[in-house]
């Protein structure tokens, strides 16, 4: 395998319009000397996100990002795949939310789909992708498996996570303190392996 490119430069463009998602990243790459700039603040448009995998659509966002500032620029994509359901909703899973992005629903959709399946496992699953103007991206992914629960349990997470209990514990991503789940995330990981990857010093 050859190493990754190593990020050498002080501001990475973020390709996402959620404020918490910039705000985590900066604090990340802070530590680094690259401070994070909003796509947003550069009033850059979100693209379409019409890839057939995480990864696709990690890069797409990125390197439109990336084109339309000149910048570096790292975006990325996840949601929740559910092995009964083929992978299902996958990168749907925003829009298996509906226009009220309410996730209640969803996870109604996703118990009904199911239905008597026994089978309940599924994945959290994130891609990053980290992209450069002159069209060079690096792209690293994290899983975190576990069951689905019904009916859901908590109130500290976001979308999916009180129906989602990672493997080896007892509670779900929604009644879990942020701190821990982001020890263990599918983001986490994808972000360990970046900053190893392209930031760490040697
Ligand atoms: P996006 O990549 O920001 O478009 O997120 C896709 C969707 O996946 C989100 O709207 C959530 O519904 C779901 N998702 C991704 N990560 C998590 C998580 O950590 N917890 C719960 N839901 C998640």
């Amino acid at each position: 395998m050859t190493a990754a490119r190593r990020f050498i430069g002080d501001k990475l463009v973020i390709a996402s319009h959620n404020p918490g998602k910039v705000r985590e990243i900066g604090d990340l790459i802070r530590p680094f000397g690259v401070s994070a700039i909003a796509a947003s603040e550069l009033g850059l448009a979100e693209p379409v996100e019409d890839g057939a995998t995480f990864q696709a659509n990690a890069i797409i966002k990125a390197r439109a990002a990336t084109d339309a500032s000149g910048l570096p620029a790292l975006a990325d994509d996840s949601g929740l795949a559910v092995a009964a359901l083929d992978g299902a909703p996958g990168i749907y899973s925003a829009r298996w939310a509906g226009p009220n992005k309410d996730f209640g629903d969803a996870m109604a959709k996703v118990e009904k789909e199911l239905g008597d399946e026994t089978d309940r496992s599924a994945a959290f699953m994130c891609a990053l992708t980290l992209a450069w103007p002159d069209g060079h991206v690096e792209t690293f992914e994290g899983r975190v498996n576990g069951v689905l629960v019904w009916p859901p349990r908590g109130e500290k997470g976001f979308g999916y996570d009180p129906a989602f209990q990672p493997d080896g514990h007892a509670i779900t991503f929604g009644e879990m303190e942020p701190i821990e789940k982001h020890q263990m995330s599918h983001r986490a990981k994808a972000f360990a392996d970046l900053v190893a990857a392209c930031f760490a010093s040697n």
